[in-house]
């Protein structure tokens, strides 16, 4: 479930609001995403793949919120990770061919689902 939009890094290009499939997001007077409807995401990861700054996070659990907290989530490296996951951006070109932080990812991302 989407749990996290970053004021300080977004820029404002309105993509995480166009690919959302379920129109969880609303834009604010300042252009900024603000998640209005937070109980019809899906959990697809669209919006964080597509975030050019890594400024969203979506937890692995569908059903229910996960406490998150910005400056955690920075210092674990987790913000918009699943872009890196997935290979998308140059963040994840390099993960890609480096083949080394994507698992470590993968279970930091496990982690916080269980809250850890
Ligand atoms: S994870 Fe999918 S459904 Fe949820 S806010 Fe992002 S784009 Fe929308
Ligand atoms: S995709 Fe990222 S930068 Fe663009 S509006 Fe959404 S949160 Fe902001």
């Amino acid at each position: 479930m989407i749990e996290l939009v970053s004021e300080d890094r977004c820029i404002q290009c309105g993509l995480c609001v166009k690919v959302c499939p379920t129109n969880v997001f609303d834009t604010n007077e300042d252009g900024l995403p603000v998640i209005a409807r937070q109980e019809d995401c899906q959990t697809c990861y669209m919006c964080e793949a597509y975030c050019p700054v890594d400024a969203l996070f979506v937890a692995h659990h569908a059903d229910e919120k996960v406490a998150v907290t910005e400056q955690d989530l920075i210092d674990r490296d987790l913000l918009g990770s699943w872009r890196a996951i997935i290979g998308f951006g140059s963040r994840g070109k390099v993960s890609m061919a480096a083949n080394d932080t994507t698992p470590i990812l993968r279970q930091a991302r496990s982690g916080i689902a269980r809250g850890e």
